[in-house]
C-alpha cells in the first residue's frame, strides 16, 4: 500500500465510504471489488476546510490509482477538483460517514 498520511478512519467507516461511492474509484471511475479500494488522504497539511469537513480530505481510489497519486502525476489541485465535482448524493453520504468538527 502506498504511504498515506491517514486520518483516523475506522474499518467500519472505510467500508461505508466504499459503499458511498458504489465501489467506483474516484480517479479512474472504474468499478472495483471493495478489497481493491483504498482511502487516500489528500494532504498531509489539512486546510481549515478539510478540518471542518473531512469529506473534502479523502478520495476513495483503487490500488492502481492510489499508487499513481503517490507518484505524484496527480497534483493536489487535481485531487481537490475531484472532491469538488462529487455528485450531491456521494458528498452527502461521505459527510454522514465522516462528520466534521463543529
Ligand atoms: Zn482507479
Ligand atoms: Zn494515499
Amino acid at each position: 500500500m502506498p504511504e498515506c498520511t491517514r486520518m483516523s478512519i475506522t474499518p467500519v467507516q472505510e467500508e461505508k465510504l466504499k459503499i458511498a461511492v458504489e465501489n467506483t474509484c474516484e480517479l479512474c471511475h472504474d468499478y472495483h471489488p471493495a478489497v481493491f479500494l483504498e482511502i487516500h488522504s489528500i494532504s498531509r497539511h489539512p486546510t481549515k476546510e478539510m478540518k471542518r469537513d473531512p469529506s473534502t480530505r479523502i478520495l476513495v481510489v483503487c490500488q492502481i490509482c492510489h499508487a499513481h497519486i503517490h507518484q505524484l502525476p496527480v497534483s493536489i489541485g487535481k485531487q481537490r477538483a475531484l472532491v469538488k465535482h462529487r455528485s450531491f448524493y456521494i458528498r452527502r453520504d461521505i459527510r454522514r460517514i465522516l462528520p466534521g468538527s463543529k
